[in-house]
């Protein structure tokens, strides 16, 4: 059986189980929880986050090596960004239109009274630009900050890349260490299905179905948006800019889509999306470990959906109508806060604060979606991964009319 055949199988066993526990028996599916469900999703996602911090500097190090011209790393660069901002931008605007047409907020009663939510403070942005060059790269590998080692990463890339020949026996190592990193994620993807029926058994058994009917609505408008960014933008983009298949290249990456659902992280998701990517999207190595690991830590079109139809939610709960200018804002800041929204579980929710203070609306109105988001947080971050992989494809095939872009002593190239 296929792997992703799988997953498939534990994710709707686990919605099963978890349901029918949450209805019958919350005693029981608390001792479970405890037990069976979190341990078998801890070790799934231990295993993968294991990965990702030597997987992002190998990669990418090898990848800007085997650039081997910074020229080509800049028009990368530029294509990778200019994609993913517009992207958001378009995300955000589907969300507020459809949650201004939908109206959510104005259907069902919300009781605003009891709505309690301190906001946390979120970095601002200059911090988190000024942060991306790391004092200390070691310091940065041991506490996961993407971006510094991501700053890193292509530093010692390109140094590699200067030094030519002096530099062959650490390009070597690199390589290896890349390859030996591929082959652990593809033996830990070995654990995919019992780790994603504990994460799904767990995070739909811990659900309460009342605030479920209760957001109904709001849930409805959120996923439609996902739906449709996914569908027509990706699918759009895809077949125009990169004059492929869509279906295939969604066929080909669901399996990537299915861990970030069950994972709920960008981050997590990574290491499997970039072996997806390589390996069944054709995406060449210096092009997937340059835009998957960017995408991932700045990426965010699902977050921003969420913030977006959130936004207009809340105005409309608080029964305060949203100026066009009060609109732009919302787009300008959460493309800025989709940018700031670390790739882990719920982080999307805290940078929302940061939207609601920009055009003055309560930050307590958080506390009305609180319950319910852990479920759009799966499904928005496999639409996270999937602008990432979306972007990858289209840097290849655009890349393609500048020649071919190998990775040194690798076969695959395009
Ligand atoms: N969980 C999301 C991700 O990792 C971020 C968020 O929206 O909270 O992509």
């Amino acid at each position: 059986m296929k792997l992703a055949t799988k997953i498939i199988i534990a994710l709707l066993l686990g919605a099963v189980v978890g349901i029918i526990l949450n209805v019958t028996s919350p005693d029981l599916f608390s001792k479970l929880n405890t037990f069976l469900f979190g341990p078998l999703g801890t070790i799934f996602l231990n295993l993968i986050k294991m990965l990702v911090v030597p997987i992002v500097f190998f990669s990418l190090t090898l990848g800007v090596a085997g650039l081997g011209d910074p020229k080509k790393l800049g028009r990368i660069g530029a294509k990778t960004i200019s994609f993913f901002l517009i992207t958001t931008a378009i995300a955000i605007i589907i969300g507020l239109v459809l949650a201004l047409v939908i109206k959510p907020g104005t259907i069902g009663t919300y009781d605003t009274s009891a709505a309690e939510y301190s906001a946390q403070k979120a970095p601002s942005i200059s911090d988190t630009l000024l942060n991306i060059i790391p004092t200390n790269p070691v310091q940065a590998m041991a506490e996961g900050n993407m971006l510094q080692i991501i700053a890193f990463s292509i530093l010692v890339g390109l140094g590699i890349t200067m030094l030519g020949k002096k530099a062959d026996a650490l390009l070597k190592v690199v390589e290896q260490g890349n390859d030996l990193m591929m082959y652990l994620v593809n033996l830990v993807m070995k654990f995919a299905p019992y780790g994603t029926f504990g994460l799904i058994a767990g995070a739909i058994g811990s659900q309460g179905w009342d605030a479920i009917k209760a957001m109904g609505l709001y849930m409805i408008v959120v996923i439609l948006a996902l739906f449709i960014h996914t569908i027509v933008t990706y699918g759009a983009a895809i077949a125009l800019l990169a004059k492929r298949n869509p279906l295939t290249f969604f066929k080909d990456f669901s399996e990537v889509m299915l861990v970030a659902f069950s994972t709920s992280s960008s981050n997590a998701t990574l290491p499997v999306s970039m072996d997806v990517a390589q390996r069944k999207l054709k995406v060449p190595e210096p092009i997937s470990s340059f835009v998957q690991p960017l995408g991932a830590t700045i990426n965010m079109d699902g977050t921003a959906i969420m913030q977006g139809v959130a936004t207009v939610f809340i105005a409309q709960v608080y029964g305060n109508d949203l100026s066009l200018t009060q609109l732009l804002m919302v787009v300008l800041t959460a493309v800025l806060a989709s940018i700031g929204t670390a790739g882990v579980p719920g982080v999307g929710l805290i940078m929302l604060a940061m939207v609601l203070q920009t055009v003055g609306l309560p930050v307590e109105g958080i506390a009305l979606i609180l319950g319910i988001d852990r479920l759009l947080d799966m499904i928005r971050t496999a639409v996270n991964t999937t602008g990432d992989a979306a972007c990858a494809v289209i840097v290849t095939e655009t890349e393609k009319k500048h020649g071919k872009i190998e990775a040194p002593h690798s076969e695959v190239s395009v």
